[in-house]
């Protein structure tokens, strides 16, 4: 059995003073975390504060990114062991807008994920294709791309601890979300590559679902048999909403 993992990413949200506020009223809500995990993934300032909050409880808490080497001059970035130390179990990779804005490549994801690995952090790989991608009919074949690239150095023990969500990119902050049929199908494909390497660590990866995830359609998506879990945006950033896609699980 595949525990569903339901993931706040705050990308670039919340000062400390607005941290305290969300995660106070994520922690007065009522929800069930022996049926999903649940996880919250503040902007780096404020994970000191978001772990302090949630000592004790079971929310865990995450990274939105993270470098891929272990310490020294890189200006600017945080590595496996700072995320670590401050509380945070999870790192999300290859986020989508990190490929965007950064040029990330799946080589470098690659290289991260291995880094997390190494590091005991759990890595939160993101896939998917643009809506030009998806047009041309090439959904498949770009994550598939993208599955083998960022998981090129993991083993199969590795695989097993690690999560991947697909996002498709047209679907991510616009409003639009794949269909549960069309969510499934990606998912039971990338699922079906990951068993071509090992077909019991492909039963046992989970696969998120990411974009534009709400109260109202999460329970189709997660209902659905490949899907085990959401990534989600701007949804994560009120506690009422975030808890109804947590309680829709
Ligand atoms: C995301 O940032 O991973 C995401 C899925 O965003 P949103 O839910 O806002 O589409």
């Amino acid at each position: 059995m595949r525990k569903p993992i339901i993931a706040g990413n705050w990308k670039m949200n919340c000062t400390v003073a607005e941290t305290e506020k969300l995660i106070s009223d994520l922690l007065a809500g009522e929800f069930d975390t022996s049926r999903a995990e649940v996880v919250v993934c503040p902007p780096f300032t404020a994970l000191g504060t978001a772990a302090r909050l949630l000592d004790g409880s079971p929310v865990r808490l995450g990274g939105q990114n993270m470098s891929e080497h272990k310490s020294g001059a890189y200006t600017g970035e945080v590595s496996a062991e700072m995320l670590l130390t401050v509380g945070a179990a999870f790192v999300i990779l290859g986020h989508s807008e990190r490929r965007q804005y950064h040029a990330e490549s799946d080589r470098l994801v690659s290289a991260k994920a291995r880094r997390a690995l190494d590091s005991g952090l759990i890595p939160i790989i993101c896939v998917g294709e643009t809506l030009e991608q998806r047009e041309r009919g090439e959904t498949e074949s770009v994550v598939d791309g993208q599955v083998a690239g960022t998981l090129a150095e993991l083993t199969t023990e590795d695989l097993v601890k690690t999560v991947i969500a697909y996002e498709p990119v047209w679907a991510i902050g616009t409003g639009r979300t794949a269909t549960p049929e069309m969510a499934q199908e990606v998912h039971r494909f990338i699922r079906e590559r990951l068993s071509e390497r090992d077909t019991s660590a492909a039963e046992q990866v989970r696969i998120l679902y990411g974009g534009s995830v709400n109260a109202d359609n999460a329970a189709d998506l997660l209902a659905q048999d490949d899907i085990d879990g959401a990534l989600v945006g701007g949804a994560s950033l009120k506690a009422d909403g975030f808890i109804a896609i947590i309680n829709s699980v």
